[in-house]
């Protein structure tokens, strides 16, 4: 009874706190599965089952890679390669996000090196890695950021941190003087999922960022909706007023390509230019040096 009850807890948390549930006997399959999640999760992080996937951010005029943005992925023994959507916020619970955290900015500094160290240092290459609130509200992690860039010799540039505007929200003070410190190392911050959360424009004052990161959701109507492109189109011209450059995330096709191009969209993100790949594939991509270049579109002569 008391394991039916919690699950019935659960779907009311995630459902938005504050509220009643009834249990009925789909939920326990969920339940079930929150479980084994739960008792996997403990084990996969000394069972080496986690594994980062990269996916390049271009510039948007030129096809150059200019930043690898770190993705987690479980390779879990029955279930195959899972996606952090179905883990994060279970391991967040759990208290298990920061050493998975750590593993991530290790294994994508580790990266970083080895392209870096490939490339002669010609190219001014970065990676970009997600960071939990908890993260965050740990009391010395930028103690541990600067241990990793020490233990991989990175200049603090070619790190730069993603924290989404939720993060901001919630735990403003704390996360106020953890960004503070970060910044102070060198490494570059960035905000994720612009827009899709309860976005206040007064972050930009408060918080040193370098890089906003146009949601999906705009980006995905930017050619048919007005609205969105309207809203994209602000986006950029209000944070380069800040000098702060943009990424616009999932773009898919040239059309949004080419409009993103136009509204002066500084960096773009997506399964058009590539999905997330293993290391060893971004390096074979960065000896090809550019994905995608945008033509100008050049009417068809009329016949
Ligand atoms: P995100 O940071 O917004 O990452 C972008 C997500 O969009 C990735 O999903 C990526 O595979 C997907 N994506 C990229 N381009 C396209 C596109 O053109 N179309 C579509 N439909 N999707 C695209 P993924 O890898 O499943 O990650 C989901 C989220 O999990 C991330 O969203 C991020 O918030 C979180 N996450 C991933 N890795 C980490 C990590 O190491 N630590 C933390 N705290 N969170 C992580
Ligand atoms: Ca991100
Ligand atoms: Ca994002």
């Amino acid at each position: 009874m008391i394991r039916d009850a919690d699950a019935a807890m659960y779907l009311a948390k995630d459902r938005g706190r504050g509220r009643i549930e009834v249990f009925d006997s789909t939920m326990r399959e969920a339940a079930l599965q929150r479980l084994e999640t739960g008792n996997g999760l403990h084990r996969a992080l000394t069972a080496e089952q986690f594994r980062v996937h990269y996916q390049p951010i271009v510039r948007a005029k030129t096809g150059e890679i200019v930043s690898l943005e770190a993705l987690v992925r479980w390779q879990h023994p029955e279930r195959g390669l899972i996606a952090p959507g179905h883990f994060i916020d279970r391991a967040d619970e759990l208290g298990v996000t920061a050493p998975i955290g750590e593993f991530v900015l290790d294994t994508a500094c580790a990266a970083l090196r080895t392209w870096r160290d490939r490339d002669e240092g010609r190219r001014q290459l970065s990676v970009s890695v997600n960071i939990s609130a908890r993260q965050l509200r740990q009391a010395h992690f930028d103690r541990t950021v600067e241990r990793m860039l020490v233990r991989h010799d990175l200049e603090p540039w070619r790190l730069c941190l993603e924290v989404t505007e939720n993060v901001m929200l919630e735990h403003a003070e704390a996360v106020a003087r953890s960004l503070h410190r970060l910044r102070r190392l060198g490494v570059r911050l960035s905000i994720d999922d612009f827009g899709a959360g309860y976005t206040s424009l007064s972050y930009l004052k408060r918080f040193p960022v370098d890089v906003l990161k146009i949601d999906r959701s705009f980006v995905t109507g930017i050619c048919d909706q007005r609205e969105d492109a309207a809203i994209v189109s602000a986006v950029i011209d209000l944070a380069h007023t800040f000098d702060t450059r943009t990424v616009a995330e999932g773009v898919e096709d040239a059309e949004q390509l080419a409009a993103l191009v136009g509204m002066g969209c500084d960096y773009v993100q997506g399964f058009y230019f590539s999905e997330p790949l293993p290391s060893e594939e971004v390096a074979a991509l960065l000896t090809t040096q550019r994905l995608r270049v945008t033509r100008p579109q050049v009417p068809r002569p009329v016949a």
